[in-house]
């Protein structure tokens, strides 16, 4: 049995204060909820207020993205070395937002991959299908060109996969409990058939998730728990 994960994605959302406020009031919620791990991913310019209120507890510290060079002439971008200064233990690569608005492909995200890893940062890795890509029963096809290009000579330790169908995210349409656990069966399948160790990875649900179906998704058995951007409120999910 693996221990259920939810992580926050809180994208593009609060400041500093912000922050400072959700997560001194969010604290006294979980402190006593050791059965699930928990992790907040707040955006770069949070990280340290957030590292100051989490570094003593066991709420983990997620960044949203990472750039694939350690340094350099790279305006605007941050290196895993950076994150880990900053407290981080994780970082979320290859969100389908990222991949859509600023064209990661699984080569860059492969890259962030193997980057990530080698600082020690455990990695979060997205994966999902488009509307269309479903309806024309591409799922699979689209899940295997995703894994195999974005952990091409990268080992499962360290890494988590969120199956994040691009339809439910951010829009009220959650994928049905059978239909997340069938991509996740898919997809636990291709790692026990083509990478050793992927008995410990756990694979979260993306999508739309919230106080009233987190109950029915985590029920099902390839689920081991979600990655939620809209439902901030993380408490709510773990009654
Ligand atoms: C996400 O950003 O990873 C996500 C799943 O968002 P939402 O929960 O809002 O669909």
């Amino acid at each position: 049995m693996r221990k259920p994960f939810i992580s926050a994605n809180w994208k593009m959302n609060k400041t500093s204060e912000e922050t400072k406020d959700f997560i001194s009031s969010f604290l006294p919620l979980v402190k006593d909820v050791t059965e699930v791990d928990i992790l907040i991913a707040p955006p770069f310019t949070s990280l340290g207020i957030a590292y100051g209120l989490l570094k003593d507890t066991h709420i983990k510290l997620a960044a949203q993205n990472v750039f694939y060079e350690e340094k350099g002439a790279f305006t605007g971008e941050i290196s895993p070395g950076m994150l880990v200064s900053a407290g981080c233990s994780f970082v979320i690569i290859g969100h389908s937002e990222r991949r859509q608005y600023f064209k990661e492909t699984d080569e860059v995200v492969n890259k962030k991959i193997k980057i990530a890893r080698n600082n020690g940062l455990e990695v979060i890795l997205c994966i999902g299908e488009s509307l269309q890509e479903r309806e024309e029963n591409k799922t699979f096809e689209v899940l295997d060109k995703q894994l195999s290009g974005s952990l091409n000579g990268v080992s499962l330790e360290g890494i988590t996969v969120a199956y994040e169908p691009i339809w439910a995210i951010g829009t009220g349409k959650t994928a049905t409990p059978g239909q997340a656990n069938e991509a996740h069966t898919y997809i636990r399948d291709w790692l026990n058939k083509n990478r050793e160790g992927a008995d410990t990875l756990r694979i979260l649900y993306g999508g739309s998730v919230t106080p009233e179906n987190i109950e029915s998704l985590m029920a099902e058995p390839e689920v081991e728990g979600a990655l939620v951007g809209g439902a901030l409120n993380l408490t709510v999910l773990l009654k």
